[in-house]
């Protein structure tokens, strides 16, 4: 099952902001699938929510304080309704900040404010859209086994901030709101993105700091992430200004770091991961596996930063094969959320995926 539809796809340009992105991506993985077709289903945000008896696609206002602080979803919320611009604590302001749009001089970065043709906090909505679809991704994956995600991964959203192009983390919504409601109690979240998933992190380890998230001293929620050792955020200057007890500093519950050249070394550790997964349940099964399924590691990604991780095209595959086998052999459900990747190949690893699963009569 696909999950994807056009109001997902949202043009930076309208805002006036300059991206990597390249908004094609989905539309290309979608035409590859047409000439090598994967056999599943392709559902909008709107048909899953109503054939799961929802009134909506979107998460609520509570399911994303459950999550981030109070404080931060009234910014959001407040200054989106009253449309103030920039305001100080101001949704203009917050935007600003996760896009990195203002130079620490004040001049503008990626950003030309005249030229956009919508006002910068009408993006909210369009954003929280994307982020909504990660847990409907949940649900069907809960019911079908597998559901793969046009969108989502936004892993550096962090408790009170948005981080690295990510104001919400749809990720830790998706996995709470699920075990708020009972559908799953242990969640496996398993990071693949080339960027550490810092902000997941963070709000996994604040939610057990309130008492949440345990079935007596077990976590519910365990992390695994797989990242370059040494790119944003974990590059010097991220580090350096860092607070304590905060992302990128925060630990996954697993970390795997692959430094430049070790890409002959990423499955072999990847495995080791999927082993300590285990270690770290003990005798509980998961009821639910979400995976951030970056393709950023791939060594034709448009983003000059990820330069430092270059896996290629067949090596894409057989990542995304193995944690595909490894969670079918097991029947686990998973949602696999697209996450980063950037440029005009990005699309590439994704259809090469998903195009291998026609095999496998899923
Ligand atoms: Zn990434």
């Amino acid at each position: 099952m696909l999950l994807y539809d056009k109001l997902l796809e949202i043009n930076m340009g309208q805002y006036g902001i300059r991206l990597p992105m390249s908004p094609a991506r989905s539309e290309k993985i979608l035409r590859y699938l047409e000439e090598h077709p994967a056999g599943f289903p392709v559902l909008s945000l709107g048909e899953a929510a109503k054939g799961l008896g929802l009134d909506s696609p979107l998460l609520s206002r509570r399911d994303l304080e459950r999550v981030h602080q109070k404080e931060y979803i009234t910014r959001l919320y407040e200054n989106f309704s009253s449309g103030e611009a920039e305001a100080e604590g101001s949704l203009e302001q917050e935007l600003l900040k996760t896009y990195e749009l203002v130079n620490p001089d004040g001049t503008y970065n990626r950003y030309e404010p005249d030229k956009a043709i919508k006002p910068l906090g009408e993006l909210f909505k369009a954003i929280l859209y994307r982020v909504s679809g990660s847990y409907l991704a949940c649900r069907l994956a809960l019911e079908e086994g597998f559901c793969y995600y046009l969108g989502g991964g936004q892993h550096h959203g962090r408790y009170d901030s948005g981080a690295g192009f990510c104001l919400l983390n749809d990720v830790i919504l998706a996995a709470r709101k699920i075990q708020a409601e009972g559908r799953a109690s242990l969640v496996w979240i398993i990071d693949v993105d080339a960027h550490k998933g810092d902000g997941s992190a963070e709000l996994v380890m604040f939610s057990r700091d309130r008492g949440e998230t345990f079935v007596g001293k077990d976590p519910e929620i365990i992390t695994l992430s797989v990242h370059m050792a040494s790119g944003w955020p974990l590059d010097e200057e991220s580090i350096a200004k860092a607070e304590q007890g905060r992302a990128p500093l925060v630990e996954s519950d697993i970390d795997i770091p692959i430094a430049q050249g070790e890409e002959a070394r990423y499955l072999p550790r990847l495995i080791d991961g999927f082993r300590e997964l285990e270690r770290r349940s003990g005798v509980r099964k998961p009821g639910l596996a979400i995976v951030v399924d970056g393709v950023d590691v791939y060594e034709k990604d448009g983003l000059a930063s990820t330069a430092l991780i270059a896996l290629s095209k067949e090596q894409c595959l057989a990542r995304d094969r193995l944690i595909f086998s490894y969670l079918r052999d097991r029947r686990l459900p998973s949602a696999w959320l697209m996450a980063g990747g950037y440029g005009e190949d990005a699309w590439e690893p994704t259809a090469n995926f998903l195009a291998s699963l026609a095999a496998d009569s899923i």
